[in-house]
């Protein structure tokens, strides 16, 4: 099978042991490695594909445990770099009542900001096959500006861009910027996915309907996916548009259910490009993209809710009968 390369960040989520409660009042935290462009690459390896991640850790015992886990999950490290003085960044989340997550960052700065593009693994990122990122990575230089060469590399190397732009408002200066940013390479992406919130912060419109979608489009764009939770997601390309219901699943915790959605669907067009223009296969690509995200939510954290295809198959079978 074709490599899957995913750019970005991974650190360490702090999840409160209780939710509804504030990060002062949260008793203890429980450690969540994460990072939606490390989700994606273990997601993809999970259900039987090749990944790699690209991205830089602190040499402490954090980064070290989080190469540990691309390790015994299949993911190549041959794109990791170490940086001697930052640390691994970390990330408190406030679990709200209502189901929804508020991050407070540490990053200050941290090692995952400071990948240069001379430490850029440029043979593996040329031998992707499909080539992924977030926008967290473009906030500040160096790492931006590694960012850039990675993709540029992969692209002329031949890899599918895909891009999702994973909004953190926190982490931006500014929102005003980070719109300005995460367009900023929004035509250069072959495959995208936004979330329902994230569409209308790009659009700045608050119907979630097809023209609104469409209003993102761009020509080199081959497909644009739109995730709604339990509502599944909607697909558009060229020449046709739609959507895949969701799985009825328990949800217990959201974290990772669109980077496995993404994982999922990514190690199905590493192999097959042609998915991207024939419906009835995208559907089922998106099927089974949708099964991967639904599991993801019925476990807490994120890498240990990733499913393999034998359990995403089983939850299709089910609920077909
Ligand atoms: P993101 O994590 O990027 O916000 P979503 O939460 O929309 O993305 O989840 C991605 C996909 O995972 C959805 O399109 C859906 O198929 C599946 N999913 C997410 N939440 C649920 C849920 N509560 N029940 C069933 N499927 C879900």
């Amino acid at each position: 099978g074709g490599l899957v390369v995913s750019f970005g960040e991974m650190l360490i989520d702090f999840v409160p042991t209780t939710s509804g409660v504030s990060l002062a009042e949260a008793p203890g935290f429980l450690k969540a490695p994460g990072g939606a462009p490390a989700n994606v690459a273990i997601a993809v390896a999970r259900l039987g594909g090749k990944a790699a991640f690209v991205g830089k850790l602190g040499d402490d015992e954090f980064g070290h445990m989080l190469a540990g886990i691309l390790k015994q999950n299949g993911v190549s490290g041959d794109g990791l770099s170490f940086d001697k003085g930052a640390r691994t960044a970390l990330a408190f989340v406030t679990l709200k009542s209502d189901g929804e997550r508020e991050f407070m960052f540490y990053r200050n700065p941290s090692a995952d900001m400071l990948l240069t593009p001379d430490e850029l693994n440029l043979d593996l990122i040329r031998s992707a096959k499909v080539f992924h990122y977030g926008s967290i990575s473009l906030i500040v230089e160096p790492c931006r500006s590694a960012h850039l060469k990675a993709m540029e590399e992969a692209k002329k190397a031949g890899a599918l861009l895909s891009y999702d732009p994973n909004l953190r408002l926190p982490l931006w200066p500014s929102a005003e910027e980070a719109r300005e940013q995460i367009m900023s390479i929004w035509d250069k992406a072959e495959v995208i996915k936004v979330s329902d919130n994230e569409l209308e912060f790009l659009t700045g419109s608050t119907t979630i309907d097809d023209a609104t979608a469409m209003s993102l489009w761009h020509s080199n764009l081959k497909l644009l996916l739109v995730t709604l939770g339990d509502h599944g997601c909607r697909y558009y390309t060229k020449d046709f548009k739609g959507s895949v219901d969701a799985f009825k699943v328990d949800a217990v915790d959201t974290t990772g259910a669109g980077d496995s959605f993404v994982g999922a669907l990514l190690g199905k067009i590493v192999d097959d490009h042609s998915i991207l223009e024939d419906e009835s296969r995208l559907r089922e690509a998106l099927t089974f993209a949708n099964a991967c995200g639904a599991i993801t939510t019925t476990k807490k954290g994120a890498i240990p809710a990733l499913p393999t295809v034998s359990e995403a198959l089983e939850l299709i079978k089910k609920s077909s009968s």
